[in-house]
C-alpha cells in the first residue's frame, strides 16, 4: 500500500510518501516569510503552500523514488488549522485523487500528532493502548486519553494560550524570532534554570493556563529593563532556562496527575513543543522516578509532518475509512 499524504494546516507544506507503515519520503518546506512578523501571518501563508505544493509533491515521489500511478490512497490534512491553508492541501489532494481514481482519505491533525507514534521507524518505539497523549505544539497543549487509534479522548486542556505559543510570545519579548521555541530550547542549555523563578499558572484539574506565564514573563522583563537597558543581552541563557524549566513543570506535574487519575502509565508526547530537549529528558526520566513507559517521537515527527499524516491514512485506508470530493477543509474540527 502507498499512500501520499499532504499537510498545509498552518506554515510548513509537506508530503510524504508511506510504504505500510513505513515512511520512504518525508518533504517539509518551511516558510521563512513569517519570521520578521513574529508569527504566523495567514494570507501569506496560503499564498506560500499555492508555491510550494507542486514542486513538494514532485519532490516526495520523487525520493520516495514512485510514480503517482503506483500511488493506492491519498490522504490530507482536513484541519484544525488555518482556513486558507487547509484549503490548498484539501483542494491539491481532491484533484489527485479524482485524477487517478483512488480512494481520498482525510485526517485530523491532532490525531496526526498523537499517532505519529505509530510510524514504523528505529528511532522510535509503538506504544501500547491505553495510553496518555500528551499534545503540545504551536495551537494546542492537550492531555488525550487514547483508547485506541481512533478512540481518544481530551480529558485535559489548555484555557488559554497553547504551549508552543508560551514559547513563541516569550521570544518575542526577548527579542528572538518567530518560531522562537528551538532557539529559546537551545539558549537554555547554557543557562541556570534557576536563576529567575516565574510563577506557574493555575489551572483547574487536568487544565493548563499559559498566559499568565507570559504576562509575569513581560512584566519582569520591562521592569529589569528600565533598571539596566542591557539585562535582556546579559542574561538571556539564564532567562530562557529559566522560561523553560517553569514550563517543563507545569507539563510534567499535570502529566503526574494525569497518570495517577486514569492509572495509565504510558506516555507519549507530540506536536512541535515535543522536540524540546528538557521535555524529552523530563519525560524519559519518569521512567524511574514515575515507573512511566515514555513514549518520545523521532524528531522528523514532532513539528508538522506529512508523514503523521501518511500513517493515519494507512490505519484508516485499513478500515476503508474513505471520503469522497465533496468533503471540505474545517478548521475547527476536533480529536
Ligand atoms: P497545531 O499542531 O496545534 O495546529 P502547529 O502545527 O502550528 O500547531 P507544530 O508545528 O506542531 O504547531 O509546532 C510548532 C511549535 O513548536 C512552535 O510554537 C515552536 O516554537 C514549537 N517548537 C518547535 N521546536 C521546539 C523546541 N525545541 N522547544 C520548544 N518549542 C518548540
Ligand atoms: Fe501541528
Amino acid at each position: 500500500v502507498y499512500i501520499l499524504a499532504i499537510e498545509s494546516s498552518c506554515d510548513d507544506t509537506s508530503a510524504a510518501v508511506l510504504q505500510n507503515g513505513k515512511v520512504l519520503s518525508n518533504v517539509v518546506a518551511n516558510q521563512k516569510i513569517h519570521e520578521a512578523y513574529g508569527g504566523v501571518v495567514p494570507e501569506l501563508a496560503s499564498r506560500a503552500h499555492q508555491q510550494n505544493i507542486v514542486p513538494v509533491v514532485h519532490q516526495a515521489l520523487t525520493i520516495a523514488n514512485i510514480d503517482k500511478k503506483q500511488l493506492t490512497a491519498i490522504a490530507f490534512t482536513r484541519g484544525p488549522g488555518l482556513m486558507g491553508s487547509l484549503l490548498v492541501g484539501t483542494s491539491f489532494a481532491k484533484s489527485l485523487s479524482l485524477g487517478l481514481n483512488i480512494p481520498l482519505i482525510e485526517v485530523n491533525h491532532m490525531q496526526a500528532h498523537i499517532l505519529a507514534h505509530f510510524i514504523e521507524d528505529e528511532a522510535q518505539s509503538i506504544p501500547k493502548f491505553p495510553f496518555l497523549g500528551m499534545t503540545i505544539s504551536g495551537g494546542h497543549t492537550q492531555i488525550v486519553l487514547v483508547k485506541d487509534h481512533f478512540d481518544m479522548e481530551v480529558i485535559g486542556e489548555t484555557l488559554d494560550d497553547a504551549v508552543g505559543e508560551a514559547y513563541d510570545k516569550s521570544g518575542k519579548i526577548l527579542g528572538l524570532t518567530y518560531p522562537a521555541g528551538p532557539i529559546i530550547d537551545k539558549l537554555a542549555r547554557e543557562g541556570n534554570p534557576k536563576a529567575f523563578p516565574f510563577p506557574k499558572p493555575k489551572a483547574p484539574g487536568l487544565n493548563f493556563s499559559f498566559s499568565g506565564l507570559k504576562t509575569a514573563i513581560l512584566y519582569f522583563v520591562q521592569k529589569q529593563v528600565k533598571e539596566n537597558p542591557n539585562f535582556i543581552e546579559e542574561n538571556l541563557v539564564d532567562i530562557c532556562a529559566s522560561i523553560q524549566y517553569t514550563i517543563v513543570n507545569i507539563i510534567i506535574d499535570k502529566l503526574k496527575k494525569a497518570s495517577k487519575e486514569t492509572g495509565i502509565k504510558t506516555i507519549a508526547i507530540g506536536g512541535g513543543v515535543s522536540a524540546n530537549s528538557a521535555i524529552r529528558k523530563a519525560l524519559k526520566d519518569g521512567e524511574q522516578k514515575y515507573g512511566w513507559t515514555a513514549h518520545i517521537p523521532k524528531f522528523a515527527y514532532t513539528t508538522d509532518n506529512a508523514a503523521m499524516i501518511g500513517i493515519v491514512g494507512y490505519l484508516k485506508y485499513l478500515q476503508e475509512d474513505f471520503v469522497d470530493a465533496s468533503i471540505s477543509a474545517s478548521s475547527r474540527i476536533k480529536i
